[in-house]
């Protein structure tokens, strides 16, 4: 697993909006941070640094041996294999079964040809299934991703994440859209994943509560810039 490191990070928008202000941190391997925030101060710009989605206007992001400011193309999408990703929409193919969305991720890895063609290896087909069943979801592999809950959604795509076999786990607000008690299960699955893998993991939560319950350092974001980084325990609102 890899650290993350940003220096001096501003991200200014072609319209003008600044989202990023002189943001410096580094995250170091197998680390579970959160980032909390108001909506609007930044936290999902940040977190699109990491994997390139947001080019940054000044600064430097670097994630393991790769500096993501200038990476295009090949590179780019190399960089994007070794980072999971989930989402608060679950992204999820919903007419296809939970086994070739999980397996997507595999794809994502192999890169673009791979994905157009689509034909699992035995070693893509067996990790994809090791995802699934950390994520307690073995039982639904062949159960259309639409028919499933939030939760189960939301642990398809923490699988299918996995099945990259990522050096960095990018969470952006991942249990924004699920009732209280199916986001702190997910949370908890997220935290335990992390651990046993010692993973590099970053998520964006809009509650302080979660971030304190399962992520052991916290960032804090107020209008862009970091105004808070330290224990996870410790913060308060007033932070
Ligand atoms: P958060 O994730 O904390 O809600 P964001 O990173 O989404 O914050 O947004 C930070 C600021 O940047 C906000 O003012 C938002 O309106 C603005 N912003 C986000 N994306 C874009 C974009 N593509 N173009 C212009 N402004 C944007
Ligand atoms: P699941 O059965 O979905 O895997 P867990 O075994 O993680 O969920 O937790 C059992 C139930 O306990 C969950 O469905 C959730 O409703 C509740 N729960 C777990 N942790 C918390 C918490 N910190 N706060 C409130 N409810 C929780």
């Amino acid at each position: 697993s890899w650290p993350i490191r940003l220096e001096r990070v501003s991200v200014t928008y072609p319209n003008g909006t600044a989202a990023l202000r002189d943001v410096s941190l580094t995250i170091a391997p197998g680390e579970m941070v959160s980032i909390v925030g108001l909506s609007g101060s930044g936290k999902s710009t940040l977190i699109r640094t990491i994997n390139g989605l947001v080019p940054v206007t000044g600064g430097t992001v670097e994630v393991g041996p790769y500096t993501v400011s200038g990476l295009a193309g090949r590179r780019l999408r190399e960089l994007r294999g070794h980072v999971g990703m989930i989402f608060q929409g679950f992204n999820l193919a919903e007419r296809v079964d939970v086994y070739r969305n999980t397996l997507v991720g595999r794809f994502a890895r192999a890169g673009a040809l791979r994905s157009l063609l689509g034909i699992p290896t035995p070693e893509d087909r067996e990790i994809a299934l090791r995802a699934l069943d950390a994520v307690g979801m073995l039982d639904k592999v062949w159960t259309r991703a639409g028919s499933l809950s939030g939760g189960q959604k939301q642990r398809v795509a923490i699988a299918r994440a996995l099945s990259q076999e990522p050096q960095v786990m990018l969470a952006d607000e991942p249990v924004a859209s699920l009732d209280p008690p199916t986001a702190h299960a997910v949370m908890a699955e997220l935290e335990r994943i992390g651990v046993e893998r010692g993973l590099t993991v970053l998520v964006n939560l809009h509650l302080m509560d979660l971030a304190r319950d399962y992520t052991t350092r916290m960032i804090g974001l107020r209008a862009g810039e970091l105004v808070y980084d330290g224990p996870a325990a410790d913060a308060t609102d007033a932070d």
